[in-house]
């Protein structure tokens, strides 16, 4: 086992890494910043989607890091892919979105909830990148309230399911090969009457109705997908009929564990870029890191990236340990949310600052820095909103 001794670097002293984790951490950045660094420019100015990119992601490992190696994955866990995430957030972003939809809300809940069939036939092609996932829950009507409101139905006929419905919002959807989509199939029963379906992208009936244009996280394909009696072999029900909000609510925490990394690598890029514009940027004759109100604004926005660090490694931690089936309630999903909610509202501090840092060139629409700002309020909203996490934290609180 790694203990951690005086000759470790300071930074990781403190992370409480190991040497292992912190290898992976190192490893993940110098891939990211050769490899996903040069295609954020052009993914963001286009909204242009590199087709290559995850191919070279899962050849280098980057794909399936909690999945068994039998089934093409890297047989590590959830911490080490949260470390994978928060060095890809750091240097590309939108690609970075578009990684944790794969890896996390789809490779990795098929990995959790598929049958063994499912497991062999779609995860090796996920694991390389060959295949590329998304996870489809919301709706035009059914976003917070996505399990009550979701209208998307499955009826069975023969030895099929027939799906009807619009999903919307889906990262990754455009391009996507397999989803893993919600849809009722027992309507009269809300949200003991859903279940969970892998779609592909050849099914008769599936259709991408629109993709949508983005403020931030430019590049990661957002879609509208539209089910008109979709069928999908009725072995690709996912887990029982009916069960599906098991493996919804349980995805939603190891979802909201997973986001906060995502939030600390671009606080950390957004840190980095400030502390260096600070010291070449010179006004009356000074660099502006002189001037102690904006030394001021650098403390602020270490102390914010620090606290973010210790709270995501805390909530992955105890989300490494989440039983399959498990969680959607108690100490993890009270602990996933508050990790989320406050590393994106901490990420939103670190980012108004470091552009007020960059002055007006950070307002310029070119500039690393604005790409970031662009891109940070999703983490407010995804996963569940702001609102949606303060629920459920005093939901717990408040249990009797
Ligand atoms: C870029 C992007 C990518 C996404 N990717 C995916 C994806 O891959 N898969 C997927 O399934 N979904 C995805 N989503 C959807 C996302 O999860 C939803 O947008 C989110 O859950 C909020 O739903 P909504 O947008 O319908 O907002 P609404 O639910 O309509 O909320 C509007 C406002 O009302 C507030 N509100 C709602 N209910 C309450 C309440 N009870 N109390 C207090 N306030 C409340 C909300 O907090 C929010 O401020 C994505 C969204 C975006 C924008």
């Amino acid at each position: 086992m790694d203990t951690p001794s005086v000759a470790l670097p300071v930074a990781q002293r403190f992370s409480g890494l190991s040497n292992e984790e912190q290898s992976i951490l190192d490893q993940a950045d110098r891939f990211a910043r050769q490899e996903l660094f040069p295609l954020a420019r052009r993914m963001d100015d286009e909204e242009w989607w590199p087709p290559d990119a995850f191919p070279k992601i899962g050849a280098h490992g980057y794909f399936g890091i909690p999945v068994p190696e039998a089934y093409g994955g890297v047989g590590m866990d959830l911490f080490a892919s949260g470390l994978v995430l928060q060095a890809f957030g750091r240097w590309n972003s939108g690609l970075s979105l578009s990684w944790v939809a794969h890896e996390n809300l789809c490779l990795y809940n098929l990995y959790r909830n598929a049958n063994e069939a499912q497991r062999r036939r779609y995860l090796p092609g996920l694991c390389s990148g060959q295949l590329t996932g998304a996870l489809a829950l919301t709706e035009p009507g059914a976003g917070s309230d996505a399990l009550g409101s979701m209208r998307t139905t499955a009826r069975r006929d023969g030895d099929a399911y027939v799906l009807n419905g619009t999903k919307i919002y889906i990262t990754n959807g455009p391009v996507a090969d397999v989803l893993l989509v919600y849809a009722k199939t027992e309507p009269e029963r809300g949200a003991r009457g859903i279940s969970a379906f892998i779609v592909e992208k050849g099914f008769p009936g599936f259709k991408v109705a629109q993709k949508l244009v983005k403020m931030g996280f430019r590049g990661s394909p957002t879609g509208e997908l539209v089910f008109e009696d979709c069928r999908v072999p009725a072995a690709n029900l996912v887990g029982e009929e009916n069960e599906g909000v098991r493996v919804v609510m349980s995805g939603l925490d190891l979802e909201r564990a997973m986001v906060a990394p995502l939030c600390l690598g671009i606080a950390e890029r957004a840190l980095a870029l400030s502390i260096d514009y600070a010291r070449t940027r010179e006004q009356f004759g000074r660099p502006i890191a002189d001037f102690q109100l904006i030394q001021g604004k650098l403390a602020d926005m270490y102390v914010w990236v620090e606290a973010m660090r210790v709270f995501t490694y805390q909530a992955l931690r105890a989300a490494n340990h989440l039983e399959i089936g498990g969680g959607g309630r108690g100490e993890i999903h009270k602990i996933t949310a508050a990790s989320v909610m406050f590393a994106a509202d901490t990420m939103n501090k670190v980012l108004n600052e470091a552009l007020q840092v960059h002055g007006g060139s950070g307002y310029i629409w070119d500039s690393e820095i604005n790409r970031l700002y662009r891109a940070i309020k999703l983490l407010e909203i995804g996963a569940g909103t702001t609102e949606v996490r303060k629920i459920i934290i005093a939901g717990e609180l408040l249990r009797g």
